[in-house]
């Protein structure tokens, strides 16, 4: 049995059930979940929170001479959940609102930004052993990752699964909103000029619309254990 740790990027679009995916293979395999897409949430909100974004506008100026100040970090709860913590708050609850997801869209778009992203996030895969999700994982972040997985569903069912995540959370809004903010997000993700979504050329596609998590995981595992050759 080969005990080396690897690492494991899961890339796709906006909520297609990465950090499901991604979260679960990691407490199967017994690797450190990080959530990538929190990270630009949580600098999004450090933005908003300052002033620097309003819709319309992005103070750059700011943001480049503060983004060192700002520490992410991932603490896991007893539930085996974990929360995003901005300086010291946890800023979970705050960081999952409509608002701050476009804002961390539009920011992902700053050269600058992702630099610095990418490079906290390569800092955390150093020792392996680590499953992370995003938009450029694969393709950026560890281009030598072991195993790539590449996640995909059709927009409509996407926003389906997404509007009924922020109602059991007491998120205010409809389902038409949730469509328009997924397909607005895509937009932006694959024509950004900056590590676009893509799939990396050895990613392993899954389109998972129609098949339940627990199959999802399962395919998962199979390849981790195939790459790995735990089986
Ligand atoms: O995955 P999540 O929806 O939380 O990500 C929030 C936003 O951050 C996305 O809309 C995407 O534009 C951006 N993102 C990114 N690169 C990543 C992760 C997220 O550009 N690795």
């Amino acid at each position: 049995m080969n005990t080396d740790k690897i690492n494991i990027a899961v890339d796709g679009f906006s909520s297609c059930g990465k950090s499901t995916i991604a979260k679960g293979l990691a407490a199967k395999v017994g690797y450190i979940y990080i959530d990538s897409g929190a990270m630009y949430r949580a600098l999004a909100l450090f933005a908003i929170k300052n002033g620097w974004m309003t819709e319309d506008y992005i103070n750059e100026d700011e943001l480049i001479r503060h983004i060192s100040d700002i520490k992410i970090e991932f603490k896991p709860n007893d539930d085996g959940t974990q929360d995003t913590y901005l300086n010291g708050e946890n800023v979970e609850s705050e960081i999952r609102s409509l608002q701050v997801a476009n804002g961390a869209s539009r920011i992902s778009t700053l050269g600058f930004v992702r630099e610095e992203l990418v490079r906290q996030q390569r800092a955390m895969g150093e020792q392996k052993g680590v499953v992370m999700d995003g938009r450029d994982i694969g393709t950026v972040v560890f281009p030598d990752a072991e195993l790539k997985i590449f996640l995909t569903a059709s927009p409509e069912v996407r926003a389906k699964r997404r509007f009924l995540e922020l109602q059991s959370k007491d998120i205010d809004t409809t389902y038409e909103d949730t469509l328009a903010n997924v397909t607005e997000r895509d937009y932006r993700d694959t024509t950004r000029k900056e590590s676009p979504l893509r799939k990396a050329e050895d990613a392993l596609e899954l389109d998972n619309s129609y098949i339940t998590i627990d199959e999802q995981l399962q395919w998962a595992v199979d390849m981790f254990n195939k790459i790995t050759k735990r089986e």
